[in-house]
C-alpha cells in the first residue's frame, strides 16, 4: 500500500479492527519510511443475487417484486409493514445462503421461501399467495391445500 505522503510502498499495520457490523476491516497503517499514518478499509463488494426464471433466462433479484407479492397477500390482515420488511430481509438472506457459486437462485426457491414465511405468519395471507403462486390447476388441489391449513 503506497504511502499517500512520500509514495513509498512499504507500510506496516499498526491497528486492525472489524467495523460496519462485521462486514469490513479497518486498518491503521504506518509508512515504514516517513512514519506517516493512514487508514485503509477492506470490505466485500456488493453481493449480487441473480434469479433464474422458468424459461431459463436470468435476471437480477428484485427485492420490490418479492415485497409487493407479500404485501398483496397480506392486504387487510393484521401484519405491520415492519413485519413485512423483516420477512423480505429474511428471505433475501436465506436466498444468499442458498444461491449457487455464481450467486444464482431459481424463482421456485423464492416462491417456496415466501410461502414458508407466510405460513408461519398468517394463514389467510399464505393461502392467497399459494393460490396465485402455484396457479392451482384444479379446485380439488386448492381445496386440499385449504383443508390442510384449516385442520
Ligand atoms: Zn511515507
Amino acid at each position: 500500500m503506497k504511502c499517500p505522503k512520500c509514495s513509498k510502498s512499504d507500510s506496516k499495520v499498526v491497528d486492525s479492527r472489524v467495523v460496519r457490523d462485521d462486514t469490513a476491516i479497518r486498518r491503521r497503517r504506518e509508512c515504514t519510511d516517513c512514519g506517516y499514518r493512514f487508514t485503509t478499509y477492506e470490505y466485500i463488494e456488493k453481493i449480487e443475487l441473480m434469479v433464474e426464471k422458468h424459461d431459463g433466462t436470468v435476471e437480477e433479484f428484485e427485492r420490490d417484486k418479492v415485497k409487493n407479492g407479500i404485501m398483496i397477500a397480506c392486504r387487510k390482515r393484521q401484519i405491520t409493514p415492519e413485519k413485512i420488511e423483516t420477512m423480505v430481509n429474511e428471505i433475501y438472506n436465506d436466498l444468499i445462503t442458498k444461491s449457487d457459486n455464481s450467486g444464482t437462485v431459481k424463482t421456485s426457491q423464492i416462491g417456496e421461501l415466501v410461502m414458508e414465511k407466510l405460513k408461519n405468519t398468517d394463514e389467510v395471507a399464505y393461502i392467497r399467495f399459494a393460490s396465485v403462486y402455484r396457479k392451482f390447476k384444479d379446485v380439488k388441489e386448492f381445496m386440499s391445500e385449504l383443508q390442510n391449513i384449516i385442520k
